[in-house]
């Protein structure tokens, strides 16, 4: 009997310059380069970008970095989970080229300077509640894209913010990266996985399924009703959904990222943000 191994040695570099120098090779002898950055603590929907990638360029990249800049709470990047072994394996099983995982030292220098203008979208939703937390996302993006260099780089839509923001930079810098909007990857019940849910305990895992049902609910609704009574009843029911802590629902147009009380936009995007016990939940739905 012959055994057939499917699973790819994954290459792992923890040097940037390593890193850059192979993928440079890879790049002059014609290869696309595809790149997923992530916090780690890898589940399906970071491995469905994985796949995703795979249709698109020949060799990818995942960076696993939880960084520092990004967390207002110095609790929450102490506690951020980080389950390097299996993650390894779980990136071996879906074929991912290379994994770049580098220590904080390697990303950052010590104290350093980083201020991009980030139009409106560092000041409202997920900008206002985190303030300085999409400019500690812009500054390692921007180092990790000047590290890897992709043709590609691909965004969860589940922070759908975040991609605004990457977009902007990259629009701001001239940067020569396509941008790929991943879809959100749900839970059987409809809880969009994330690496903090974990840390849900069982009742607050019941309780954060008040965050999907209201934007079924919005979707179901958006034929039938005016924006400001999705919106109010929205809000009224996580109000009333049990343990709860309800930060925003709002209904925006997806291309400007304004809030919208018109239908006309092409594009119409429901999204909200609530803590669950201590967790912090956020979910979006393209209602249009
Ligand atoms: P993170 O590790 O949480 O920083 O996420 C890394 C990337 O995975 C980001 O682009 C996220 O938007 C994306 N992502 C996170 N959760 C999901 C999900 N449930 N489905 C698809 N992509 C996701």
């Amino acid at each position: 009997m012959t055994l057939v191994k499917t699973d790819y040695i994954l290459k792992i570099f923890n040097s940037r310059q390593a890193v850059h120098n192979y993928l440079n090779e890879l790049r002059s002898s014609g290869k696309s380069i595809g790149f997923v950055p992530t916090m780690g603590a890898l589940h399906a929907g970071h491995l469905s970008m994985i796949q995703l990638a795979r249709q698109k360029a020949d060799v990818i990249v995942c960076s696993i970095f939880v960084n520092p800049t990004q967390f207002n709470d110095k609790k929450d990047l102490e506690n951020y989970p980080r389950p390097v072994e299996d993650d390894i394996r779980k990136l071996e099983k879906v074929n991912c080229h290379v994994l770049f995982i580098p220590d904080v030292d390697e990303m950052y220098t010590g104290a350093e300077q980083w201020n991009i203008e980030l139009g409106n979208l560092d000041k409202i939703l997920e900008g206002k509640i985190r303030p300085g937390h999409y400019q500690g996302v812009t500054q390692i993006v921007k180092k990790l894209f000047d590290t890897i260099n992709p043709q590609y780089a691909f965004f969860g839509q589940k922070d759908y913010q975040q991609f605004m923001v990457i977009s902007y930079m990259i629009k701001k810098l001239f940067l020569k990266i396509k941008l790929v909007l991943c879809p959100i990857i749900r839970e059987n019940d409809g809880l969009a996985m994330s690496s903090r849910n974990i840390y849900l305990s069982p009742d607050d895992r019941k309780n954060a399924l008040a965050l999907s049902k209201v934007l079924i609910k919005a979707k179901e609704h958006f034929q039938t009703k005016a924006i400001p009574q999705i919106k109010k009843e929205a809000e009224s029911f996580l109000k009333s959904a049990p343990g709860i802590e309800v930060e925003y629902f709002e209904i925006f147009n997806a291309n400007s990222f304004e809030a919208t009380s018109s239908k006309r936009p092409t594009s119409l995007i429901a999204l909200v943000a609530a803590k669950v016990g201590s967790i912090r939940i956020i979910d979006n739905m393209i209602l249009k």
